[in-house]
């Protein structure tokens, strides 16, 4: 079933809380998610989610060091011709790690680098993960990311199946996972991923902000 709301999703709009179930609303910033109680479809009873909150928390925190560490040391796509001004790239890193927990692709921001409005970590990230696996379905895969996604990057994480998403800091201004949308957690979307928000959030916005100084 499609909803007719469609312009509750364009930033800018009146009452974008409308683009999420009012049932999600109470999910504020720094709340744990109900994701899994939610949780159906593909990778749903794949086990590696929920192997008890503390190993969970442990294994999330490692994840989002890595990310941390991508954020920062890329990969690049490209290096810049030679000559170009240099406009250094908002710092964020995603990893998409397998249902075993291994590595499969990273990603860090390059829209500057790129001249790409879509080169974000999570899109960057997703792609060269599909690539490696070879198809789009990424199911039981898990996608760590250092800020919370956008729009953009919540509507591709969905179409690929994503299981589980685990960010950083939260993103008050542009955030669709949670603070001004809630586009992965949307009751009217049958593929629905656990979310975890605010993992080593600290560490995440002090990497930001050091850029922004
Ligand atoms: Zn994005």
């Amino acid at each position: 079933m499609r909803s007719e709301r469609s312009e509750s999703v364009v930033p800018g709009a009146a009452e974008p809380a409308d683009a999420t179930d009012p049932a999600l609303e109470t999910v504020r910033p720094g709340q744990p998610t109900p994701g899994r109680l939610g949780r159906v479809g593909p990778g749903a009873d794949e086990g590696l989610a929920d192997p008890g909150s503390v190993g969970r928390r442990q294994r999330h925190e490692l994840w989002m060091r890595r990310a941390l560490e991508v954020a920062v040391t890329g990969p690049d796509s490209g290096p810049a011709e030679d000559g170009d001004a240099v406009v250094e790239d908002v710092p964020v890193g995603a990893v998409v790690y397998g249902p075993d927990g291994a590595e499969l692709a990273i990603g860090r921001n390059e829209r500057e680098l790129t001249g790409d409005p879509t080169a974000h970590a999570e899109v960057l990230a997703l792609r060269r993960a599909a690539e490696r696996l070879g198809r789009w379905r990424l199911e039981g895969c898990t996608l760590v990311v250092t800020l919370e996604p956008c729009t953009m990057c919540a509507g591709a994480i969905s179409l690929a199946r994503i299981s589980t998403v685990v960010f950083g800091a939260w993103e008050p201004k542009t955030g669709a996972v949670g603070s001004l949308w809630d586009v992965l957690r949307d009751r009217r979307l049958t593929h629905r991923p656990e979310v975890y928000g605010g993992v080593l959030e600290p560490e995440s916005a002090a990497l930001l902000r050091a850029f922004f100084r």
